[in-house]
């Protein structure tokens, strides 16, 4: 099976201070692979190379040529409109990512249906509780149809049922064969979800565990 994208012994560095590598990787359809390490081991650092967000300083990486359009990337932090309502921040996204009107509907409908937000859909985002924003955040990520989804601890600060919603999110879209890299530091969550998990250390893979 051809990748959906590859590392090369890719190193990155910001100014001085080395971040990662050298790293060589490669992605496949259909996987979930979980990342983790200490803080600072370059985790972020590695989804936004893959995110096509930074440049390597040298190696290279290399992608399936229409897989540009098709990548999603949730940086940790939740990045929404607290005054606009849950469906309209969907619909801004859907709207980012170029989707017809009758998309957009369908598949917000569908989002907050599977994370359970239906009921909040015409709230403002500030009334929602951490656990909402966190698969409200996620479902912004889904509105496209992503061939490399790329998450940066999408589950931090989730109650458990928030957490459970979020994953079985992410293996429904695994199974339609797109790839994924998940950071968490959650007990037991990568062993619960993933395909296979990948240790960084100091800006280089340490192990590799297969489920
Ligand atoms: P992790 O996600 O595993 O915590 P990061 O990729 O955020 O690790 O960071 C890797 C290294 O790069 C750390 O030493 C961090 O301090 C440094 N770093 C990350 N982002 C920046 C930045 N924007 N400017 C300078 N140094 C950074």
């Amino acid at each position: 099976m051809e990748p959906v994208c590859s590392l090369w012994n890719v190193v990155k560095s910001y100014g001085n201070t080395p971040a990662l590598g050298p790293v060589s990787l490669d992605l496949f359809p259909g996987e979930l692979v979980g990342l983790r390490g200490p803080n600072g081991a370059g985790k972020s650092t590695l989804l936004k190379v893959l995110a096509g967000l930074l440049s390597p300083d040298s190696g290279t990486y290399a992608r399936q040529k229409e897989l540009a359009s098709f990548v999603s990337y949730l940086p940790q932090d939740v990045a929404l409109y607290e005054s606009m309502t849950v469906r309209d921040n969907l619909k801004f996204w859907g709207t980012v990512y170029g989707l017809p009107a009758g998309a957009i509907r369908a598949r917000s409908r569908w989002l907050l249906e599977k994370l359970e937000l239906s009921e909040k859909a015409n709230s403002p985002a500030r009334t929602c509780s951490g656990g909402m924003l966190r698969r409200l955040h996620l479902a912004s990520a889904l509105m496209t149809t992503p061939k490399l989804l790329l998450l940066d601890e999408p589950t931090v600060g989730a109650d458990p049922h928030s957490a459970e919603l979020i994953l079985a999110l992410l293996e429904h879209f695994r199974a339609q064969n797109c790839a994924m890299v998940l950071v968490s530091h959650r007990a037991g969550e990568l062993e619960q979800v993933c395909t296979r998990i990948l240790t960084l250390e100091s800006g280089r893979l340490a192990g590799e565990a297969r489920s």
